[in-house]
């Protein structure tokens, strides 16, 4: 009954306070959940740094520790870095202590790496409880979701997610992409699509934004 109030009644409001996106005028954000990975995450900045778009990675706190270099080189290549979690449990798992430890240490060590501490924080999974609400205004940031999620618990060919993000494509979008986990093949699929992805937006007249920047429009 407790879990109830603690982790399905935060689940059903989380709308009202975790940010999806919708304004920062004809703009989009992409963001790049779970890594740092040492194969893909330079991959998808190359492509990034090729058609001079920044982007937002949600990075997860323990693949961090173990590729301080890839986090420094997103910092580095002017993307934002957000936190994703310490180790990329639902926090649905979670209870108040956990909660804390989860968002605090990957604070502080996003911060260590890059020289500024993230201001935003994506839940794993999209799961959210009553503790990470108050831990975020502790730690000073704002729960950010997505809007647009090519590919979700399924694999999605690359031409299909292009398709999909054109499809759905709106002013202020944040659109969700992996380039650690996710599926099985999920970064390569990603690699794939994203040039296509990027100058598709770029042709419909989308311009790219960080999710910060797109917050910060008002
Ligand atoms: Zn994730």
């Amino acid at each position: 009954m407790a879990w109830v109030g603690y982790a399905w009644l935060p689940h059903l409001v989380t709308p009202l306070c975790a940010w999806r996106g919708g304004r920062g005028g004809r703009r989009v954000a992409l963001t790049f959940d779970d890594g740092p990975d040492p194969a893909w995450t330079p991959r998808v900045l190359e492509i990034l740094g090729a058609h001079g778009v920044s982007a937002s990675f949600f990075l997860v706190g323990e693949r961090a520790a173990r590729e301080p270099a890839t986090v420094r080189a997103i910092a580095g290549a002017g993307h934002e870095v957000g936190s994703h979690g310490w180790s990329h449990t639902s926090l649905w798992l979670c209870g108040p202590r956990r909660t804390e430890t989860e968002i605090a240490r990957t604070k502080n060590l996003l911060g260590y790496l890059t020289g500024a501490p993230p201001a935003l924080f994506r839940p794993p999974w999209g799961m959210v409880n009553a503790a990470m609400f108050a831990a975020l205004r502790r730690h000073r940031q704002r729960c950010v979701f997505w809007s647009i999620q090519p590919e979700g618990l399924r694999p999605a060919p690359a031409e299909a997610q292009v398709a999909h993000v054109l499809r759905r494509a709106h002013a202020g979008a944040i659109i969700d992409l992996h380039d650690a986990e996710g599926t099985p093949g999920a970064p390569a699929r990603l690699c794939a699509a994203l040039p296509a992805m990027i100058d598709g937006l770029a042709a419909a007249g989308y311009g790219f934004a960080t999710v910060g920047e797109l917050l910060a429009a008002s």
